[in-house]
């Protein structure tokens, strides 16, 4: 079988490789205790559910535009506006099955062979596997423990060359849950208009912050136009198998990712878009709740991790996750992580999985129950207590 060579460059996500080991293990009749996906446990809200199911009565089973239903990009462009303090047009949203495609897509859009890429590290994997496929190169962008998982002004400026041609930002941030400040930002975007270089900002996880507000790229002087704002329903609505995203960005770019979105999907299933609308409008108590429950469960985590001998957390300000330092059990992150699968039946990623600098974490998601939580912060503390240091 001839396989076309790009395909030996593309990456994935190693939460779905350990959700199939765990799975293998409960199998065996073992009590797993998941940690390791980043999906909220909550169920979508019912309003959502219910408009989804009359979408599908009244006929919103067809094809539609590429770029999405336009009462749905309206509402999008609504409150992203809102949301960023910044004036957005509904012909600069395009609206995609999960906002994952719109990583794809502006990839695929802005980056040629041997063009470089800005990526933060430990980051989402996706982004790095997209540059390598399509023959551009990934510079990491260290996110440091002693910083709060924020990066080095100085480590951005040295990695910035003439052939930087995309910067990719994510915050709140996956796997860390660090969050950058206004002062990072204006230091990103200070070298983007400089160089002329575009962003993709991943705001993902801009309504589960716990403290602060979030703040986004696209809302500094001229930044706009140069920046792509990757959202989605996934997180904030607990809509994750719904797959329904969005991407903002100049309609001069918005045009080609329409292109490329006929060309692989054609459209997002419209009764999903639908629901969608319902979502952004109707959803503010569910939403409240959930991310104070997820606040709940942070302040909780980040306790107990610091408690047990050996490990030490820094406090998450935003997303589910949490970024443990393991070092001191002198394991590297994916033997920690299979250890505890093993030992603990608790599974958590390596944070090595989410680049070289994740080494000596792991990955939490803690969007799991309270009861969960604190029996597989049990486990951990029993586990970890027969490891000799
Ligand atoms: N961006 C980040 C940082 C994520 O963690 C995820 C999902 O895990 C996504 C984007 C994609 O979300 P979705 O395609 O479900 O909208």
């Amino acid at each position: 079988m001839k396989l076309a060579k790009r395909l030996s460059k593309l990456g994935t996500e190693s939460a779905f490789q350990v959700l199939v080991k765990a799975k293998a293990l409960e199998a065996q009749g073992r009590q797993i205790i998941h940690l390791e996906i980043g999906e909220p446990d909550f169920p979508t809200p019912k309003a959502v559910i219910d408009s989804a199911k009359q979408a599908l009565d009244e006929g919103y089973t067809h094809y539609c535009g590429p770029s999405g239903l336009n009462e749905l990009r309206a509402a999008i462009a609504t409150e992203v506006g809102q949301t960023r303090g910044i004036s957005v047009d509904p012909d600069w949203v395009v609206i995609t099955p999960g906002a994952k495609p719109i990583m794809f897509y502006l990839i695929l859009a802005v980056v040629d062979d041997g063009d470089e890429v800005i990526t933060p590290n430990p980051g989402f994997p996706i982004y790095e596997s997209m540059i390598n496929f399509v023959g551009g190169k990934p510079v990491s962008l260290p996110l440091v423990e002693e910083h709060d998982f924020r990066f080095r002004v100085e480590d951005l400026k040295q990695r910035v060359t003439s052939k930087t041609r995309l910067i990719i930002i994510n915050s709140p941030q996956n796997p860390t849950g660090g969050v950058l400040t206004e002062g990072d930002l204006e230091a990103i975007a200070d070298i983007a208009r400089d160089k002329d270089i575009w962003i993709l900002s991943d705001e993902i996880y801009g309504k589960i912050l716990y403290e602060g507000k979030h703040h986004s790229i696209s809302s500094f002087p001229d930044m706009l136009a140069r920046t792509v704002i990757l959202d989605g329903f996934s997180k904030t609505y607990a809509m994750t198998g719904w797959r329904l995203g969005y991407g903002i960005m100049h309609p001069d770019l918005q045009t080609h990712i329409s292109t490329l979105v006929t060309n692989s999907v054609s459209c997002t299933a419209p009764f999903v878009q639908r629901a969608g609308l319902v979502a952004l409008t109707h959803t503010k108590k569910e939403v409240h709740q959930m991310v104070e429950e997820f606040r709940s469960r942070r302040d909780f985590v980040w306790k107990r991790l610091n408690a047990i001998p050996g490990i030490h957390c820094v406090c998450p300000p935003g997303a589910f996750y949490a970024f443990p330092n393991i070092r001191s059990f002198g394991m590297n992150s994916a033997d920690f992580a299979d250890y505890l699968l093993d030992k603990a039946g608790v599974a958590v990623l390596s944070g090595a999985s989410f680049g070289a600098y994740g080494e000596g974490f792991i990955r939490l998601s803690y969007a799991n129950s309270m009861e969960n939580l604190a029996n597989a912060l049990d486990r951990i503390e029993e586990a970890t207590r027969q490891i000799s240091r």
